[in-house]
């Protein structure tokens, strides 16, 4: 198999499932039980990880809230803030969630379900779109659309794209008549592709997914500065310094703990200009062998692994699909569901048609891929491609005869 699509899954680490493993044998105590040795041990397992975590993404252990992945950190972040949302406003504007069009549906949902739960109350919560600019940065707001803005949630880098989206001259213009407000940064893809720090990061609050930088699924993070006013919701039990209740799960903590530490490694070990080397050959030769291609944010800041492409007279699906009967994983921008295809709302976002967003693939690269698969993997594709526009066009000419 040939392996492309690291920013849906990765590999797991070497060594993985044997760091993991004791934890599901006989190291089994509680974490929670500090009278006796097996629960210390458990405890002091969590405690490296989380020293191991907050070494990849530089921040302090203490801004480190384990969860069960990506998902209910960014759920758990607006639910925190949900206090934020219910404060009084002035009468002319009423308190605001301000979104890039690009977030993660992870993201978007989150944000919708918190702002509903704030309806019928003293202050209602608007959703704002933060539209995406020519140069592929922030959208600005009028000066109306900024007052009682509470959040503003920002992606670092987009998971079908690849694009860093700079949020900076945004907040500059935010900071000036609104600085009360959280910034909800989500460096998902980021971390383990490039380095990442929280502790310089503009945001407050961001969150992490372990098994997208090789760690198992089912665990992840969600990071909040000291300064964010930020409060736990999902309570019982005291775990994790009351922030979020409920046993620890030890071996996939664990296991994030060794997967930050290779991540770590492999950063300062030139993995990102290495991955690089992969992706750019891979658009090198995408372009000189196929003919009608446009590579999505070519030229602007994009993470080193993710090449998103668009290739006319196709439907990305059903290349996907095709090219999966050759062993090879791509993943494609389009969701089909119930007999009709969803054009990417991220394409749609940057401006493309939606005849160009359904075309959409998206290749993008990790540990294990080698300069030599690229070939493989264009020739599959051209031929995939050639034949598809030639029976597309052959029915376009039938329906005009
Ligand atoms: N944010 C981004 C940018 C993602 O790409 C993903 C997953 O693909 C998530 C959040 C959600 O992470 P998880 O699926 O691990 O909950």
């Amino acid at each position: 198999m040939i392996y492309l699509d690291h920013n849906a899954t990765t590999i797991p680490v070497p060594g993985l499932s044997s760091v993991v493993s004791p934890y599901l044998s006989s190291s089994f105590g509680n974490p929670s039980s500090s009278n006796y040795l097996a629960g210390r041990e458990a405890k002091e397992a969590i405690e490296k990880s989380r020293e191991q975590l907050a070494s990849l993404v530089d921040c302090s252990p203490e801004e480190i809230i384990f969860t069960s992945g990506g998902t209910e950190a960014i759920y758990l972040s607006f639910l925190g803030l949900l206090d934020r949302l219910k404060e009084p406003t002035a009468a002319d504007f009423t308190n605001k969630i301000a979104i890039s069009r690009v977030e993660h549906s992870a993201v978007q949902d989150a944000a919708k379900y918190i702002a509903s739960l704030t309806s019928g109350g003293l202050a209602s919560t608007e959703i704002t779109n933060l539209e995406i600019n020519s140069d592929l940065s922030i959208g600005s707001l009028t000066l109306d659309q900024q007052k009682g803005i509470k959040i503003v949630a920002s992606m670092l880098a987009n998971n079908e794209t690849g694009i860093f989206h700079d949020p900076s001259a945004f907040l500059n213009s935010l900071d000036t008549i609104n600085s009360d407000y959280e910034f909800l940064s989500d460096p998902v893809q980021t971390i383990g592709k490039t380095n990442f720090s929280f502790s310089k990061s503009r945001a407050s609050i961001s969150f992490l997914s372990a098994h997208k930088f090789g760690g198992p699924k089912g665990i992840g993070a969600l990071l909040v500065k000291k300064n964010s006013k930020w409060k736990p919701s999902f309570v019982g039990g005291g775990q994790e310094q009351g922030r979020r209740g409920g046993t620890e799960s030890v071996p996939l903590i664990v296991g994030l703990g060794h997967a930050a530490v290779n991540a770590k490694k492999s950063l300062a070990d030139g993995y990102e200009e290495e991955i690089k080397i992969l992706r750019d050959k891979f658009e090198e030769t995408l372009l000189s062998e196929i003919k009608n291609i446009e590579i999505v944010g070519q030229g602007k800041k994009r993470l080193p692994n993710t090449s998103c492409f668009l290739t006319s007279g196709v439907i990305g699906g059903e290349v996907s699909k095709a090219i999966s009967l050759k062993d090879i994983c791509i993943s494609s921008g389009s969701a089909c569901s119930s007999g009709s295809i969803n054009p990417s709302k991220v394409l749609v976002a940057l401006g493309y048609s939606t005849t160009k967003a359904i075309s959409a693939l998206r290749v993008s690269f990790g540990h294990g891929n080698t300069l030599e698969e690229i070939p493989i993997v264009v020739k599959e594709l051209k031929n995939i491609v050639s034949e598809m526009r030639l029976k597309n066009e052959s029915k376009l000419s039938k329906l005009m005869s």
